[in-house]
């Protein structure tokens, strides 16, 4: 049956175990044969590769799945969601001379992208045996507006040790119709998509498209996102090589930091939503006295606020570094800046105010007048360094499998799907799914706790509490404002 996310195939379940019975769901994704069922299959040409032969089991089974939720106690043993699992099938949907693939990056910079381009080339060419590859240029409306750039391992080789896209990216320019055009007048019959949300919604409504048209093409998803914030996957690739990327611009923090009076390094990390990259650098670093996120709402006044706990620190240590999330404290920018938070970006994003900058006057006026001494304040923003990076190696590995397992499906006919690894088991995730809900640092979580005691910061939890005040102290003023001009006027 299709369900919100891709296809529940109810059928998996076997009746007669318990743990069926107890509510698992095998949350499958869309196949070609859902819309063209008399398609011919072929083996699988990496049975007869030498490279893989002595591979005990050359092909995951087709009703392995992975569960979502590895912790169960004995009452919810087998049950939660399951995902099919990625890799080789013994049966494919494609032969070798038949397949046209391409693939094309769209959304933000991210370390990795051209290691997982090199993996899609080098892997459907000498595992598959595909000649046939594509790059679109500059993101979706490359299909239309541009001409495709020939791909193969010559051309690939040495590209993961660059940092960006060799094909270009661009945001905006998602144009359904016409990009499924262009697939169908190009004879594309694989389109790989790199990217993140706003590109994986994009790669929805080809995919669905491409079921009205009834085409022999597959759709298949890489999730690309530097902030980490992809729910479901245990990992964005990219994200490791950001957190060593970043600890370069805290350790330059510090140095600063440590080498004045009063001295203050202030590092802005990416984080739009989600604060995992600050949180992983500062509990990497152990040189960052506090970490602000966006899911911890940060106040400044106050016995427990930002100010107090600078000052306290200062006072003790004689410097400090902060590590602010691009996405914190957004509220409290926007009550001073109020005309500016409605911009967005060419793909319809929200423009972020920029928090480091504001933290850094806030923070200096605070010690001018308050404390009647000046701070040295340094600030970095390392945000486009980390994002035009090569990767590091733990995450070219890491790129590798994914670009393997993302070929693999497509070759097997699955589609409509993003790959990623669920408990370290790669899988095929329906991409509605994928994109459906962002993941957050929990704050209620070991690891945030581990970051509160690591650095001794403040907790915020007052905020609510604080904001209320505020609201009550705002109301006051506004009152006596008017007893005033009533005062004020004749008669
Ligand atoms: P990131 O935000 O990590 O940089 P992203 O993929 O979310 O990556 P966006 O700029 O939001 O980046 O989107 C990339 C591409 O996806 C753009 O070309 C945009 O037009 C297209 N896109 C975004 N949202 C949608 C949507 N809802 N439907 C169709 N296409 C979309
Ligand atoms: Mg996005």
């Amino acid at each position: 049956a299709a369900g919100k996310w891709g296809v529940v195939r109810s059928e998996l379940l076997n009746p007669k175990s318990e743990a069926g019975a107890c509510g698992s769901t095998f949350e499958d994704v869309p196949h070609i044969t859902d819309w063209l069922p008399d398609l011919e299959t072929f083996p699988n040409p990496l049975k007869f590769n030498p490279a893989y032969s002595a591979v005990k089991k050359y092909f995951v089974d087709d009703d392995d799945f992975v569960a979502k939720d590895i912790v169960v106690n004995m009452e919810n043993v087998g049950s939660g969601l399951h995902f099919r699992r990625a890799g080789p099938r013994d049966k494919i949907y494609f032969r070798a001379e038949e397949v046209k693939a391409c693939i094309v990056t769209c959304g933000g910079l991210c370390p990795g992208l051209n290691t997982v381009i090199r993996e899609i080339v080098c892997a459907l060419w000498y595992q598959y045996g595909v000649r046939e590859i594509y790059g679109i240029d500059g993101g979706y409306r490359g299909f239309y507006a541009r001409n495709t750039i020939t791909l193969n391992p010559k051309v690939v080789n040495d590209i993961h040790k660059r940092g960006g896209t060799i094909l270009g990216t661009s945001r905006g320019g998602h144009d359904t119709m016409k990009i499924v055009d262009s697939i169908e007048n190009r004879g594309i019959n694989q389109v790989y998509i790199i990217g993140g949300d706003g590109t994986h919604k994009g790669a929805e409504a080809i995919h669905e498209e491409i079921i009205k048209r009834g085409l022999k093409v597959v759709v298949a998803g890489i999730p690309k996102t530097i902030d980490n914030d992809i729910d479901i996957i245990d990992k964005s690739f990219g994200f490791d090589t950001a957190v060593e990327e970043a600890q370069r611009a805290i350790n330059a923090a510090h140095v600063e930091a440590e080498s004045t009076h009063n001295g203050v390094g202030v590092v802005k990390l990416m984080g739009r939503y989600s604060g995992y990259i600050a949180m992983y650098a500062t509990l990497a670093s152990r040189d960052v006295d506090c970490c602000l996120i966006p899911e911890v709402p940060f106040f400044l006044e106050g016995e427990d606020g930002l100010y107090e706990f600078v000052y306290r620190r200062l006072r003790e240590n004689g410097h400090m570094v902060v590590v602010v999330a691009e996405g914190s404290g957004q509220e409290l920018i926007a009550e001073s800046l109020s005309s500016l938070d409605k911009m967005s970006d060419a793909s319809g994003n929200r423009l972020l105010l920029d928090v480091g900058l504001w933290l850094c006057q806030r923070l200096k006026e605070h010690f001018l007048k308050v404390h009647k001494e000046s701070i040295t304040l340094k600030y970095i923003d390392p945000t486009y360094m980390i994002r035009a990076v090569p990767s590091i190696a733990s995450d070219n590995v890491y790129c590798t499998l994914l670009a393997h397992s993302a070929i693999h499906g497509a070759m097997a006919g699955f589609c409509g799907f993003t790959a990623g690894p669920v408990n370290n088991r790669h899988c095929y995730i329906p991409i509605s799914r994928a994109v459906e809900k962002q993941r957050h640092v929990n704050t209620s979580d070991r690891m945030w706790a581990r970051l509160l005691s690591s650095t001794h910061q403040p907790n915020f939890l007052r905020y609510e509490k604080v904001l209320e005040e505020q609201r009550v102290q705002r109301e006051k003023d506004s009152n006596s404002h008017g007893v005033d001009l009533d005062q004020q006027l004749p008669g």
